[in-house]
């Protein structure tokens, strides 16, 4: 479904991402960890073109990553992405957060839009947060939120990038449950992420990134149990 092929970004002088390639099929789990640094980010923004590569190429479900217009919109809506900071419109309530991509972008009916939210929520955990706004919850159920967002616009993948790592440590097993349904469920994922927990059960495959370039890559329980690279038995050394 997505296929990077020798794909070189550049900030200034700055080499971010070195020859990555990289592909993920359709309902795969692909959890990406490396130092800090190492591209893991850039890697996430560049695949819904958050961020354009110098380049190489990627390619969503076949074509290349449109440059803009509907089709850039259509890209945006068909690959979620969660991040860090939860980044939900502080001003709209939560319902309101997650129907209005679909309405505004897909054109949903607001009706529909809000039966489907509320559907989201609950999957989540959070329709009896639905009224609120978002600095009235959790941390966790903010989290749980956007990852609802996103889900509202339908999409055939997902990326989330350190989604747990601003939450009080109560509250990452929660949202980690989500993502773990979301997985069995055959959403196509790529997961930046410290949680070793989740990368062991719900992936099947870990990336190790280092210096921009792809070191490594196994099934989960192969790569933790015999990392080949140096550079990933340092950072596993450090970690574990
Ligand atoms: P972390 O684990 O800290 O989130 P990361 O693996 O996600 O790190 P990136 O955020 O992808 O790393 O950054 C890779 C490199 O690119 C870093 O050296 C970073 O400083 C640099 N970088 C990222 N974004 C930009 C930008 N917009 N302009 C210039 N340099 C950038
Ligand atoms: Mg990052």
């Amino acid at each position: 479904l997505i296929v990077l092929d020798k794909v070189n970004k550049f900030f200034g002088d700055l080499h971010v991402l070195r020859d990555v390639d990289l592909s993920v099929g359709r309902g795969e789990v692909v959890v990406v960890i490396g130092p800090s640094g190492s591209g893991k980010s850039t890697l996430c923004r560049a695949i819904n073109r958050l961020e354009t590569i110098s380049s190489g190429q990627i390619t969503f479900d076949g074509k290349a990553l449109p440059a803009e217009g509907r089709a850039l919109a259509r890209l945006r809506s068909d690959v979620g992405m969660v991040f860090q900071s939860f980044n939900l419109f502080a001003h709209k309530t939560i319902l309101e957060n997650v129907t209005l991509g679909p309405i505004k972008v897909r054109k949903d009916k607001p009706e529909e839009a809000r039966k489907r939210g509320m559907t989201l929520l609950e999957r989540v955990g959070i329709a009896n947060q639905a009224g609120k706004y978002p600095a009235q919850l959790s941390g966790g159920q903010q989290q749980r939120a956007a990852i609802a967002r996103a889900l509202a616009m339908q999409p055939k993948a997902m990326l989330f990038d350190e989604p747990t790592s601003a939450l009080d440590p109560e509250m990452v097993g929660e949202v980690l449950d989500v993502m773990t349904s979301l997985a069995r469920d055959g959403m196509t994922m790529v997961v930046v992420t410290h949680e070793m927990g989740f990368a062991r059960h719900a992936a099947n495959r870990v990336v190790f990134m280092a210096d921009g370039q792809l070191v490594e890559q196994a099934e989960p329980g192969e790569f933790f149990a015999n990392p080949r690279s140096d550079r990933a038995k340092d950072f596993l050394s450090k970690i574990l």
